[in-house]
């Protein structure tokens, strides 16, 4: 992980950096990871709306694995919040924001999670496309295999996700964009940001994605999916 470490934000190189702030260090992508954003912001797949199937499928696994882990530590479940997922849109700026009250991320998981290939899915999909010699059948093997959370980047510029672990007292965020080999991570200052636990995506959707950010779009969506998800789904829109 020490490899993954580019440097401090103060270099000038990445435009998410913000200098005046001293917790926050910039990221490279393991070199999977760079392929699969690569592919995933380039390819021509149709079926993009999948980002939320995969994002809310985040947000039910993170809710699961508290609920498991408070049985035997219940100091985990010391925030009084409801076991929710709460979905915001806001069509006039074409953002989502996903947010759950789940196990939550520290900051040391979101490097190893959400900048390194762990999970099986992904890896077999990687391996597939070395496999296969085909051109045009990438965006084929997004559908076969899901992509995961960066299927958020089918449909967004850029990917803001602040998290607090039940673990922890302090909240991370972690900044990507579509096109970039590296992200930030920066320690939650601002207290309206602030969230007693869990997850919150914020998705900033490309300017020909803009759509999904529409609350009907949305509610169709998570009408779909939710019938999988053991916990309550909330969507409402923001005012303009
Ligand atoms: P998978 O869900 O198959 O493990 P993903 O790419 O969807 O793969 O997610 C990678 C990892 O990032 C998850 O295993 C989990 O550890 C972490 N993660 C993603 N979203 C969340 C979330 N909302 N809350 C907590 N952890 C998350
Ligand atoms: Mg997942």
């Amino acid at each position: 992980l020490v490899n993954n470490l580019l440097g401090h934000c103060s270099e000038t190189t990445a435009a998410a950096v913000d200098t005046s702030d001293p917790s926050c260090e910039k990221f490279e992508y393991q070199a999977e990871v760079s392929r699969l954003m690569d592919l995933i912001v380039h390819s021509l797949y149709s079926n993009k709306e999948v980002f939320l199937r995969e994002l809310i499928s985040n947000a039910s696994d993170a809710l699961d694995k508290l609920r498991f882990l408070g049985v035997t530590e219940p100091e985990l479940l010391k925030e009084a919040v409801d076991f929710d997922i709460r979905i915001q849109t806001d069509k006039d700026n074409g953002i989502i924001t996903i947010t759950d009250t789940g196990i939550g991320m520290t900051r040391q998981e979101l490097v190893d999670c959400l900048g390194t290939i762990a999970q099986s899915g992904t890896a077999k999909f990687l391996k597939a496309l070395k496999d296969s010699k085909e051109a045009g059948v990438d965006s084929n093997l997004i559908g076969q295999f899901g992509v995961g959370f960066y299927s958020a980047f089918l449909v967004s510029d850029k990917v803001v996700v602040s998290s607090k672990s039940a673990k922890s007292d302090k909240q991370y965020v972690w900044e990507g964009e579509a096109n970039a080999s590296s992200y930030t991570i920066r320690e939650e200052t601002d207290p309206e940001k602030l969230i007693p636990r869990g997850t919150r995506l914020t998705l900033y959707l490309k300017r020909d994605d803009k759509a999904f950010a529409h609350p009907e779009r949305i509610q169709n969506l998570v009408k779909n999916y939710s019938q999988f998800v053991s916990f309550p789904i909330y969507t409402w829109q923001e005012k303009g």
